[in-house]
């Protein structure tokens, strides 16, 4: 049986949680016989070691010089710790130190071309991000040997391939299932006690080796990507909370656990905000027919979270709510908007070729007005492509404003259950009303197992934690 976990940043977030880690991957392997982990870079609050990375590449571009090589220290320091609490003096500890200085070197090497040429690209930006795993892995790796399980840390880049679209990265599965095969095959295949691959989450590197990564929480579907090239049996995703949870609990301190949710339901929940599970994992899983779990390393007798097949459990209406904040609304409105053909097709063109990404859209029956939104800060670049797009228009006064409303939220309340359940809507809108929280627009999912309400900015808290009491 072949079993891939993903352990998450605060599960190897310092020398503690990765001893939880490694009594995890111990336990698993004897039940499973072989087991891959993929791991993020380390992740302990309130530093996340990636977000140092990314910080030193954006200030580094900005002119400063110095920022980045505080925080080249941080990251020896943090890393240094870590290895200070796991590794005895005569195992690996002095060759894992002498690596993880060359990263650091490399870091403040690829800052400093950053601050000279003034210039970041998404290719260096890849660089530069994904050394947080690659530094993590191998004090992962380290101290499993130390407490006697063969294991080898390895950089995604020899596994999985993708196309040059860096900081957002497809992988392309024929290849990388080839290189996995060859690769992580033979390491499993080793009879009773097979080496446990602890491979890099979040990177991936192009055709010609070109590092790239996945997208920000992309080690998620890191773990994805490898149970699809390995036919694993199930995906585990390791993270800090008891699975997928009735909201975000650091919003709602009284969230539950869900114990099962489909897949379709845990896809709304991961587009409309629901950190704990990057979408892009679900796709490999649902279309490979692996199960897909959620569990905490920091109370692993939990169950977590299962996810099932759309035809499994169909009870109960609100699953769960969860919310995306910093967003623009932009409407397109006129009066002779009616007459005037494919406008719904020319505003999305204009949109999708200024790069931007729409999360929902709205339209008056009528066609008087369509508004969707974006990231607030693409607000004005899309308003501006739009005017050029529709300038005819607006000088004839068929549309008459493109407007945006900066700083909304969208609330998404999820679940199969809530198309058999009456009244849903009606008692999301009296909620809300009873508290004063406007709505501004509202879209069903197509697949009616979502409902997502914009609301202001201000009163996403009130909105979520009023819904989530009808749950
Ligand atoms: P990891 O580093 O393990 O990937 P993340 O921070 O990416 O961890 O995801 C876990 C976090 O997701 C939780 O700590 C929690 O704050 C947040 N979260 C947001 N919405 C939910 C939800 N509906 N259920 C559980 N956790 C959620
Ligand atoms: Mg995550």
């Amino acid at each position: 049986m072949t079993l891939v976990m993903k352990f998450g940043g605060t599960s190897v977030g310092s020398a503690a949680a990765m001893r939880e880690t490694a009594v995890l991957i111990q336990q698993t392997q004897k039940e499973w016989g072989q087991v891959v982990v993929i791991a993020s870079g380390m992740g302990s609050k309130p530093v996340k070691v990636t977000d140092l990375l990314l910080n030193g590449a954006h200030t580094a571009v900005s002119g400063d010089g110095e920022t980045y090589k505080q925080l080249a220290g941080q990251l020896r320091q943090i890393h240094t710790e870590a290895i200070d609490g796991l590794l005895e003096p005569e195992e690996d500890r002095q060759s894992i130190l002498a690596e993880i200085n060359q990263f650091v070197k490399r870091f403040e090497r690829l800052c400093q071309a950053v601050f000279v040429l003034g210039e970041l690209t998404p290719r260096a930006l890849d660089a530069i991000s994904g050394m947080g795993e690659q530094m993590s892995v191998r004090i992962l790796a380290a101290y499993l040997r130390q407490i006697g399980h063969p294991a080898e840390a390895i950089d995604a880049t020899e596994l999985v391939v993708t196309d040059n679209n860096f900081q957002a990265a497809t992988p392309l599965m024929d290849l990388t299932e080839e290189k996995v095969a060859a690769r992580l095959r033979p390491l499993l295949a080793q009879g009773d006690s097979p080496t446990i691959p602890i491979v890099t989450g979040f990177i991936g590197a192009t055709q010609t080796g070109t590092t790239t990564t996945l997208g920000r929480g992309g080690s998620d579907f890191s773990a994805a990507i490898l149970g699809q090239a390995l036919h694993a049996d199930e995906v585990w995703i390791w993270t800090d909370v008891d699975g997928v949870m009735s909201a975000d609990p650091r919003l709602v301190p009284n969230a539950r656990n869900i114990p099962t949710l489909t897949y379709r339901e845990v896809s709304e929940l991961a587009f409309y905000g629901a950190k704990v599970l990057h979408p892009k994992t679900i796709r490999p899983c649902v279309e490979n027919g692996i199960p897909l779990r959620i569990k905490n390393t920091f109370n692993p007798a939990h169950a977590g979270t299962v996810i099932v097949p759309d035809n499994g459990a169909v009870n109960g209406g609100i699953k769960a709510v969860t919310a995306i904040k910093d967003l623009s609304l932009i409407t397109v409105e006129g009066k002779g908007m009616m007459g005037v053909t494919g406008i719904a097709a020319r505003t999305f063109g204009a949109v999708a070729r200024s790069g931007v990404s729409v999360l929902l859209i709205s339209q008056a029956s009528s066609e008087q007005s369509i508004c969707f939104s974006t990231p607030d800060e693409t607000a004005d670049s899309v308003i501006t492509a739009l005017e050029t797009a529709f300038a005819a228009e607006l000088a004839r006064r068929d549309i008459d404003r493109i407007w945006a409303q900066h700083d909304v939220s969208i609330v998404t309340v999820v679940g199969v259950g809530m198309r058999h359940t009456p009244g849903i809507a009606g008692r999301l809108f009296s909620a809300l009303g009873r508290h004063q929280v406007n709505i501004i627009a509202i879209a069903q999912g197509s697949s009616e197992c979502s409902i997502s309400l914009v609301v202001d900015g201000g009163d996403t808290g009130t909105a979520v934690a009023h819904i989530h009491d009808l749950i």
